[in-house]
């Protein structure tokens, strides 16, 4: 007998009858004999509705009660998904994060997970019943509902996987798994079979949507058995494992990141450390700083956040200049590191094109581009076919 953790995508839950499907596949591997717990997303762009609701009241909604307000959400789909299972005899619960006691920080659409208290979902499945966690939710110490961030309840799968010492986790959505390019940018993209949980977690920082990156750390420090599968097929998908344990390639796959801006921050010598204090101590994802005098600084944002990012560098700053449509692209792999033809073979793709590059960023596993929105196909087409990424 396994434990097994499955965790649906909204796309897979958009309807009623795509729950009942899935709720079918639930039920055949629980009369196998096997334990499942199931985690829950909202059904289809349910959380994008609800973001939009808020948007008609205010722009600025308290964080607080778009916490409250998303994790509706999840409640949905995961009474819906026990519904099903009791009606194909499985008997089964649904759970919030708050009642299966997901522990988090107190950082309102962006918490984390601190521990899992889990003495519910430890009785249920005692007691022969099968679990459904609603995803990308929990509770705070002072007791307030959280969000973990877009995309979240891949993390929910990943840290109840830890907690339950489950045998595997399996994260379904309506993708086969985990590609060398986008897809949607090459439709010669190759399913990756295997990749280790350092290049996975790059990937989902650069920009492939298929796992939340926090998932990916929890499963690298526990050692879960992550897999990246689909809800509408049969394939194996992406299994996500040490580096031990595969192959080495020098570039696994290029993810792509777009929306973005680069602003330069100009401030007097004296004040950058005052200025990199202020950037840390907000609440900014900043994806890439590039120092280019001892006076500016260049930081890449989401296009969206450039408001916040400015208004929280006023005092620190002299001057900006902020261009928009920027993107970055990068290559991963074991090689981009310690194989001098993959810098190449990128140089002379982007000469090839004139393409802008505003800055380069390098580090064992990742070499990233900083570009312009309308060279981001080009360059990861030719670089997919230097790197044999597709066909
Ligand atoms: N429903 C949430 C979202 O759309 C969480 C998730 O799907 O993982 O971001
Ligand atoms: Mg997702």
């Amino acid at each position: 007998m396994a434990l097994i953790i499955k965790k649906f995508g909204g796309t897979s839950l958009a309807t009623p009858s795509l729950i009942m499907h899935l709720a079918k596949r639930v039920a055949a591997e629980v009369k196998s004999g096997n334990k499942v717990v199931v985690v829950v997303s909202a059904m289809g762009k349910t959380t994008n509705e609800l973001i939009s609701m808020a948007k008609q009241i205010t722009n600025q909604p308290e964080e607080r009660e778009m916490d409250m307000l998303l994790t509706a959400g999840e409640r949905i789909s995961m009474s819906l998904f026990s519904m099903s299972l009791n009606f194909l005899n499985v008997k089964a619960y649904s759970f919030t994060g708050s009642q299966v006691g997901i522990i988090t920080t107190e950082e309102h659409t962006n918490a984390k997970i601190l521990s899992v208290k889990g003495e519910r979902l430890l009785s249920a499945l005692n007691e022969g019943i099968t679990p459904i966690i609603a995803g990308f939710q929990g509770v705070s110490g002072s007791k307030e509902v959280t969000t973990l961030g877009r995309g979240g309840s891949d993390t929910t799968a990943v840290a109840l996987a830890a907690f339950l010492k489950a045998d595997l986790c399996e994260i379904y959505s309506d993708v086969d798994g985990v590609f060398t390019i986008d897809p949607r940018i090459n439709s010669g993209a190759r399913l990756i079979n295997q990749i280790s949980y350092e290049e996975m977690l790059i990937m989902a920082h650069m920009g492939s949507k298929v796992l939340h990156p926090r998932s990916v750390e929890i499963a690298e420090r526990y050692n879960i058995r992550l897999a990246v599968k689909p809800s509408f097929n049969e394939g194996d998908g992406t299994m996500i494992t040490n580096a031990e344990n595969i192959e080495s390639v020098s570039v696994r796959g290029i993810s792509t990141r777009q929306n973005l801006a680069l602003v330069n921050l100009k401030t007097p010598d004296s004040n950058i450390v005052s200025l990199m204090k202020k950037l840390n101590s907000s609440n900014l994802n900043i994806e890439l700083f590039i120092t280019k005098t001892s006076e500016i600084i260049s930081v890449v944002v989401e296009q969206d956040k450039v408001n916040d990012l400015l208004s929280c560098t006023e005092d620190a700053c002299t001057s900006v200049s902020i261009n928009n449509d920027i993107a970055i692209v990068s290559f991963i792999g074991t090689g981009v590191s310690t194989d001098k033809d993959v810098l190449g073979k990128i140089l002379s793709i982007t000469e090839k094109y004139s393409a802008d590059v505003f800055g380069f960023f390098t580090d064992k596993l990742v070499l990233s581009i900083v570009t312009k929105q309308p060279y981001v196909e080009k360059i990861s087409n030719e670089a997919a076919k230097a790197f044999q990424l597709i066909g």
